[in-house]
């Protein structure tokens, strides 16, 4: 008979190799699964700047590599493939089936999800190749590179107004260009937004071209009310129109919140199902930053301890 495990990961960010130093600390011999992107988003960061620890930055690939030997060294078993689907169990110790392919199945008592998000893309040429080159979907991460500088950011939601403001205090001027002729977000951002003197709220402005060689220069608006078009020059770009959790082979098997992310216990990481919990932006539609996904990625793994043990 096939081993029943007590620990397998689902994903390969900071919240999928810290559940995972921890789970094997706690002596669980974690299984996990890198999916396809291992690494995940960091990976296409181009210098982390923000994450405790490294006073000088440190580069995303080599971050995530790091993680990796780190989790290796306690002996966490790294399968480089992704999970297709899953058949969770609803009893307290129930068994979870979790499938690589038709053919190929693990079995384990705990389950860790740790599949990360995907933020939308504009789908407009260059804009792929630009990315970390001007184009950018964090202001945290990248707006420092933009300082006494003219960005823009593209929606209308708390994403978009919450990267609008903290660039604010950074850069000279924020142009945020919203399809629509009003904004989404709540009220309290909007106040906020409003009352700065360097933001530029542009309605009805759909971005139809992005603008340099090797990296950004500029963008061409669209007016879509007046079908009229505009140029402005920025040297960055921050696309703050959504993300998208990695929640498809969950759907059918777990609590799920409007926007696709996964419903974990008041204060703690458990899902609706017993034994299985979420950790990192799969579950956090507001935070999403490596730090806060590590964090969870800890608690889902302590979370997961207390369920085999006590
Ligand atoms: P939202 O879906 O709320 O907003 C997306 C914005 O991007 C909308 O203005 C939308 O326009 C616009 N948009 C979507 N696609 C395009 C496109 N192709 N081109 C141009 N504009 C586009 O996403 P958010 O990430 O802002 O928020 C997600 C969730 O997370 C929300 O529930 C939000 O409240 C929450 N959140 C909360 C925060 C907080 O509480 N501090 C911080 C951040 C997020 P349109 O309106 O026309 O559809």
């Amino acid at each position: 008979m096939k081993k029943i495990h007590n620990c397998v990961i689902i994903g390969s960010g900071p919240a999928g190799y810290s559940a995972a130093i921890y789970a094997a600390r706690a002596g669980l011999n974690p299984v996990l699964f890198t999916g396809m992107q291992p690494g995940g988003q960091l990976t296409t960061t181009t210098i982390i700047d923000n994450y405790l620890g490294f006073p000088k930055g440190i580069d995303g690939n080599d971050f995530m590599d790091n993680c990796k030997k780190q989790a290796e060294r306690f002996n966490t078993k790294i399968i480089e493939k992704s999970v297709t689907k899953v058949s969770f169990s609803t009893e307290r110790n129930g068994i979870h089936y979790i499938f690589l392919n038709n053919t190929e199945k693990f079995k384990s008592i705990g389950v860790i999800i740790a599949t990360g998000s995907i933020p939308k893309f504009l789908e407009i040429d260059k804009e792929k190749k630009f990315m970390g080159l001007g184009i950018s979907f964090c202001a945290t991460c990248d707006g420092f590179f933009h300082k006494n500088k003219d960005v823009a950011v593209i929606g209308g939601g708390d994403s978009a107004l919450e990267e609008a403001n903290y660039l604010a205090n950074i850069c000279r001027k924020v142009y945020l260009l919203v399809r629509k002729n009003y904004l989404r977000a709540s009220k309290i951002l909007q106040n906020r937004i409003l009352n700065k003197k360097n933001v530029y709220i542009l309605y009805n402005s759909n971005v139809i071209e992005i603008i340099g060689n090797d990296f950004l220069k500029g963008i061409k608006i669209l007016d879509n009310k007046n079908n009229t078009e505009n140029i402005i020059f920025i040297s960055g770009l921050f696309i703050a129109i959504g993300h998208i959790p990695n929640t498809k082979i969950f759907g059918n098997e777990l609590r799920l919140d409007k926007n696709g992310y996964i419903l974990t216990e008041k204060g703690n990481t458990m899902t609706n199902k017993p034994g299985v919990f979420a950790a990192g932006d799969v579950q956090d539609p507001i935070y999403r930053q490596a730090i806060t996904s590590a964090g969870s990625g800890c608690m889902a793994a302590l979370d997961l301890e207390k369920y085999i043990f006590i």
